[in-house]
């Protein structure tokens, strides 16, 4: 099987360690992700990926590495966290209310709780295949616990850098989780501010000549794990519904990394001739906080689009702080691939998100205690939108909606509570599926080294130094 990487702007085949290209170098799109993958696939290798789609498994040891065309496969190891595998549940009382076969992908259920595993494990098979066992990340949230959880558990270095304006608990957390923290700039340094510093590092090579992989945003291999969620989507609605593949497809979306790799994945499965036909892909956001969401409205797939974060109200703020976004790094790919596939954007805000949240724990109180599903606040947006879109008559009478639930509300049970406030029943509910998820997921819990943390300003020698002395520059090989 041929494989390469190309430029997603210039389209020239691309090798360079740092995951950019020059020809964006005095871009607006200088800091968006540059790179892509392509395959090329003979009739034999066509038949072994038919044949591997047609015998995945849900209770395989090897999770979402049966896929043949997650890249850098064979550098996994027995002692691997199992990535994928998440359950796909048919919501009755939804599709019942609805008019419309609701299911929803419970991405909560991998090991750290978040579809970033699927990433987070993509990008660790190609730091073995480059021989790395350094990587940094920049994230304050879900991304930075799933790549501390992997590189605790395979022995890697992690440095997590985060905005100035990050919570103190979140910082906490990461180092907690084994990461080493570089705070960057004031306390008033934006997510963006510190993200443009973040990628200036990267272009200068920074990370490169101490020997970090750079797992960010840039790293092409992150869509390549979020595509095996398609795959298992297909596989599992092949069983449980009419056919592989669901009218709509509801991703809640900041980055848009999880949006474009699922989209990814569908069309390998057309092109392969596995499936044949397409999704409509709804980006799902919070309102006025969402630059794919603006993206579609412009009908603009071509260069990215910044939102103006001045409109949005405070509650929304807090509620989506996961999912609340200026730019996305994958926001291009994300809005071409709704406009490509027919698709919407739907923006809610956190009344929308109270009121599904509180349907779910009442109506569907069983199914969430029996298979532990709590959706991460910022999740009840996928479902949200699901009456949104018939109300716009963008979903039909009889339909199949898949709502993807991105991430576990036990990371997330201040927020949870307060939502919750006036319905003492239902927060019992949420807080019997944290209890038992912890008994069940060790890793969440598990212990080791706290990582360190260091405060530096946002200068470039300066952050050079810091990276340098964090990294054991010089005195490591
Ligand atoms: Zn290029």
């Amino acid at each position: 099987m041929d494989q390469w990487k190309r430029c997603l702007y210039c389209g020239a085949e691309n090798n360079t360690a740092n995951y950019t290209c020059s020809c964006i170098a005095d871009e607006p799109a200088h800091a968006y992700r540059a790179l892509g993958l392509r395959f090329q696939l003979n009739r034999q290798e066509i038949a072994e990926v038919k044949a591997a789609f047609q015998n995945y498994r849900f209770d395989d040891e090897r999770g979402m590495l049966q896929y043949p065309l997650l890249p850098n496969r064979e550098y996994a190891e027995a002692t691997d966290l199992k990535v994928g595998l998440t359950p796909l549940h048919l919501l009755k009382s939804f599709s019942k209310r609805s008019g419309v076969q609701v299911y929803i992908k419970d991405e909560g259920q991998n090991p750290s709780g978040c579809f970033k595993d699927r990433e987070t494990l993509s990008c660790l098979l190609n730091s073995r295949r480059r021989n790395r066992k350094k990587a940094v990340i920049y994230s304050s949230g879900n991304a930075a616990a799933s790549a501390a959880l992997f590189a605790r558990r395979h022995g890697m270095q992690l440095i997590t850098f985060v905005p100035g304006d990050t919570y103190a608990e979140k910082i906490a957390y990461i180092q907690k989780c084994g990461s080493d923290v570089v705070v960057l700039g004031k306390a008033s340094t934006s997510f963006e501010e510190g993200f443009r510093l973040f990628v200036d590092l990267n272009e200068a090579n920074v990370f490169e000549e101490a020997g970090f992989d750079n797992w960010a945003v840039r790293n092409p291999y992150r869509v390549q794990g979020d595509k095996t969620t398609a795959v298992e989507m297909a596989r599992q609605l092949q069983e449980q519904a009419h056919g592989p593949i669901p009218d709509v497809v509801i991703v809640p979306s900041a980055n848009g990394s999880n949006l474009a790799g699922i989209w990814e994945g569908f069309r390998e499965l057309k092109n392969l001739g596995i499936t044949h036909k397409l999704p409509r892909m709804v980006v799902a956001g919070i309102t006025n906080a969402n630059p794919i969401c603006k993206a579609v409205r412009m009908q603009e797939k071509q260069a990215p689009v910044a939102c103006d974060l001045s409109g949005l109200r405070e509650q929304d703020a807090q509620i989506g702080s996961i999912i609340v976004a200026e730019e996305g790094y994958d926001s291009v790919e994300a809005a071409k691939a709704v406009l490509e596939s027919g698709g919407t954007a739907v923006e809610v805000g956190t009344n929308s998100i109270r009121k599904v949240m509180v349907r779910f724990l009442h109506r569907e109180r069983r199914l969430a205690l029996k298979n532990g599903i709590l959706p991460e606040p910022a999740s009840y947006i996928a479902m949200a939108a699901i009456e949104k879109l018939r109300d716009r008559r963008k979903l039909r009478f009889g339909e199949t909606a898949v709502a993807v639930i991105t991430g576990h509300g036990i990371k997330a049970q201040g927020t949870t509570r307060r939502l919750l406030k006036g319905y003492p029943e239902l927060l019992r509910t949420a807080q019997q599926v944290i209890g038992r998820k912890r008994r069940e997921s060790p890793v969440l819990g598990s212990k080791g080294r706290t990582g360190q943390r260091r405060v530096v300003p946002a200068d470039l020698h300066r952050l050079r130094a810091a990276f340098r002395d964090l990294a054991g520059y010089g005195i490591q090989t």
